[in-house]
């Protein structure tokens, strides 16, 4: 059977963005695609996937466990639900980097990582070494192919689909080794960052955790998600979820303006999908430079006042 099982990614009451980014790389296999939801309630989320153009259909995977969804009970439910499909993905996501090789290894099927283009329905091109290598990966025919998808590299699939939105009961006994404890959410109201048209960052050269309100307030004013390079989450200036770069969050938005951040490659890794880099460094020689499309030598701290102000 050739048909492509996509897990939708959701909080319980909304579907993670990165879904529709999956989705457009999931049909360019060329397969009918279903989204599963696996929740307690999975009925908003579900009409949220339905109205995705190109699902087929939305299997609703409701069972008390999913309210909290773990990998380790994931895991079995997805390898139960594989055995209809040739192709199972999730999106390339902290989340999905988590459950996917679980699934991946139940279902005996060596899971392809990081998915940025589809060649044929076993051929994937993906980045190795810190996106300075593009490899081309062939899936072994004989099993399930499995991956997760590289949400940088793909847009999101459009509304306006009206998938059929249908029950599903798994016969699963789940693993009682773990449990969920606790949910510890950074909460913030500006735009997630991995989905944000436009994302601030700031670096060690912000200095602080308190100067980084200076970031915080010119992002607010651009309507922006706030990210940080390493060293400035190292340092205790942010939360570690606001890191961007190899290990930290990969961001596609149509602007990047970065400030006090030198360029170094994992860093630059997470932001090579970015429409227009802006750097600011006092370092003329700063290898950001030699990727932003507009660079400005100096002082963050002159610079973003006189930028607020020009911004009104
Ligand atoms: C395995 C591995 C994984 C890593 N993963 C990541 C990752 O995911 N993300 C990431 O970011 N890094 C990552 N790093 C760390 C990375 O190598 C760099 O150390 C880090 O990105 C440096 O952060 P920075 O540019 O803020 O700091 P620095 O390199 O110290 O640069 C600070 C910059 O600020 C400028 N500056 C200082 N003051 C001012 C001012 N007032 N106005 C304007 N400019 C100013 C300086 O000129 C300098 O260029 C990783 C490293 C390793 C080994």
């Amino acid at each position: 059977m050739s048909r492509t099982l996509l897990i939708a990614e959701h909080d319980g009451k909304q579907l993670n963005p990165s879904t529709a980014k999956a989705l457009t790389g999931a049909l360019a296999v060329g397969h009918p695609v279903d989204i599963a939801v696996f929740a307690a309630d999975a009925g908003p989320v579900a009409e949220q996937a339905a109205s995705l153009e190109g699902a087929d259909k939305v299997l609703k995977v409701e069972r008390a466990e999913n309210e909290h969804p773990l990998a380790a009970t994931l895991a079995p439910q997805i390898e139960a639900l594989a055995a209809d499909y040739s192709h199972v993905f999730m999106p390339s996501t902290t989340f999905g980097k988590d459950v996917m090789p679980r699934a991946a290894a139940l279902l005996g099927s060596p899971q392809v990582s990081d998915i940025m283009e589809v060649l044929d329905a076993h051929s994937f091109k993906r980045p190795i070494y810190a996106n300075n290598v593009i490899v081309t990966v062939k899936a072994p025919s004989d099993t399930v192919v499995t991956g997760t998808i590289r949400t940088a590299s793909f847009k999101d699939a459009p509304a306006g689909g009206q998938a059929e939105i249908t029950d599903k009961s798994l016969d699963v006994e789940l693993p009682g080794h773990s449990r969920f404890v606790e949910l510890e959410v950074h909460k913030s109201d500006r735009p997630d960052l991995q989905s944000a048209q436009r994302v601030v960052s700031g670096g060690r050269g912000v200095g602080n955790k308190e100067n980084f309100e200076i970031i915080y307030r010119i992002a607010d004013k651009l309507g922006a998600g706030v990210g940080a390079s390493r060293a400035a989450v190292d340092a205790g200036f942010v939360p570690n979820d606001m890191q961007v770069g190899q290990t930290g969050k990969i961001v596609a938005p149509e602007l990047y303006m970065c400030f006090g951040i030198s360029g170094a490659i994992q860093h630059v890794t997470g932001i090579k999908d970015a429409g227009t880099i802006v750097a600011v460094n006092k370092d003329p020689d700063a290898p950001i430079f030699e990727i932003a499309d507009i660079g400005l030598v100096g002082d963050l701290f002159e610079i973003i006042p006189e930028l607020e102000e020009k911004l009104g």
